[in-house]
């Protein structure tokens, strides 16, 4: 092949990590709508977030105007023991497609969590530690935050109470005895431990649980514990900053080598690791020094953006937490089984809401059995084992891919690698043995659950 000589791997020195988040909604005209007080219908005061949340965090989740934020010594430390994550040159998968396409990865699946979250995980839990709290509450579903939690919270000594919901907490026993070497609690929820889940228990006798559900305990258990407050591992502004590192190194990587991308793939679940990815892409397309394609991925199965409404809704099922205009499917839709834990969520974050919104980025959907498809081809050629959540954007940049090699245009392709499978092996046996469904919610169903949304107006 006659490729220039890039190497496989761009690893970044550790003194050109990045010294600061980079805050994307500073260079946005049109800012993302504020959360709104669930009962005034205002939007909600970091004095009535602080029940809930940590302090510093508010302020980052209430800031528009700040892009960068410096980045902690102690959380800079620690992100110097996984960090810089590779930015990885897919040159056998280039080769094995036949593309004129150049494909990079950049992969978040090389520490023991196995996934992005971590970057979110420490700095939460530094800010809780710095406010003097004993512990934070959270919940999982696929159990990826749960894990970088615990890990973060015992790296700073703080309590750590996780509700899992009740399905994987039952599927995915290996996810929780690594939560619970790593000092957390751990409980399938919902749960008897808190008035809204022995609510919803009453209501569904047998219920193995949802995300909102578990988000509706945690934030319970956090408002009634001295010294508590609740942490969220996705959707929020404050978890984008944070992920902004992945995007912020995956440019210095590239300028290294004066690679400039055409489209930037992520999948999409409550939209950290594609708003973090693209942050500094999209800070260059919003002040008009520079075009890219930006394309979130999300499952058929759980469609937020490609068919999801842009409405103020709940961001959980119990509807404790404050309002935010975002894509949602309606706090009350529940989606089907899916092996992608990560990507199940009803709502996205209300900054990509807003982007998207503005015709500033695209979404596209894929189905479950296609992505499984993605991620063993992937597998076999580029030799990691991908989250099921991760190979929505395999199966994505693949597709682009192929249709670089029928307009022959050379197209530099990114996507995020955003973790890996080791803990998913149920669901590739379910794919192996061709037992995997493709369920797509129909009109009726969601037209249904966006029934429900509050009226805010
Ligand atoms: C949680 C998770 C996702 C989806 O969450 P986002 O907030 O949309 O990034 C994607 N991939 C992996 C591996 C995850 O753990």
């Amino acid at each position: 092949m006659n490729k220039e000589k890039i190497p496989y791997k761009i690893y970044l020195n550790e003194d050109e990590m990045p010294k600061a988040w980079y805050n994307l909604r500073a260079d946005m005209k049109q800012k993302p709508a504020p959360l709104l007080n669930p009962g005034t219908l205002q939007p909600m005061k970091a004095e009535e977030l602080s029940g809930v949340f940590c302090e510093e965090l508010i302020r980052q989740e209430l800031d528009d105007n700040t892009a960068f934020f410096e980045i902690p010594e102690e959380i800079h430390n620690f992100y110097k023991m996984y960090r810089p994550s590779p930015l990885v040159r897919a040159y056998c998968l280039e080769e094995k497609l036949q593309t004129p396409a150049r494909i990079y990865y950049k992969f978040e699946g090389n520490n023991t969590s196995g996934s992005h979250k971590l970057n979110s995980a420490i700095a939460q839990a530094y800010y809780a530690k710095k406010q003097g709290l004993k512990g934070v509450t959270t919940e999982t579903g696929a159990g990826q935050w749960g894990t970088a939690l615990s890990m973060a919270c015992s790296y700073f000594g703080l309590d750590c109470k996780v509700y899992m919901v009740k399905c994987s907490y039952e599927q995915k026993p290996f996810r929780r005895e690594v939560m619970r070497t790593y000092g957390a609690s751990v409980t399938p929820s919902p749960s008897m431990e808190t008035e809204v889940g022995k609510k919803i228990l009453a209501e569904h006798p047998g219920t193995t649980g949802s995300l909102g559900c578990a988000i509706s305990e945690a934030v319970e258990k956090a408002v009634s514990s001295e010294g508590y407050r609740y942490v969220l591992g996705s959707v929020l502004n404050q978890v984008l900053l944070h992920q902004s590192i992945i995007g912020l190194e995956t440019k210095a990587a590239l300028d290294k080598y004066g690679v400039k991308p055409d489209v930037i793939i992520g999948c999409a679940g409550g939209g950290s690791n594609l708003g973090g990815l693209i942050a500094p892409f999209m800070g260059e397309k919003l002040r008009g020094e520079a075009d890219y394609r930006i394309v979130a991925v999300e499952p058929a199965s759980c469609p937020s953006f490609t068919r999801g409404v842009y409405a103020y809704d709940f961001c959980d099922t119990g509807m404790v937490c404050p309002l935010s205009k975002m894509y949602t499917l309606g706090s009350g839709f529940i989606p089907s089984a899916s092996h992608a834990g990560g990507l199940r969520y009803h709502g996205m974050s209300s900054t990509l809401s807003e982007l998207y919104h503005q015709g500033l980025m695209e979404a596209v959907s894929v189905k479950q059995t296609e992505v499984f498809e993605a991620a063993e081809y992937f597998a076999r050629i580029e030799g990691i084992l991908p989250a099921p959540e991760s190979s929505h954007a395999i199966r994505a940049a693949i597709d682009e891919a192929v249709r670089c090699k029928e307009t022959g245009e050379e197209k530099t392709i990114i996507f995020g690698l955003t973790g890996t499978g080791y803990f998913d092996m149920v669901a590739y046996g379910k794919f192996h043995d061709g037992e995997m469904n493709d369920y797509i919610p129909t009109d009726e169903e969601l037209a249904a659950s966006c029934a429900g949304l509050p009226k805010v107006e």
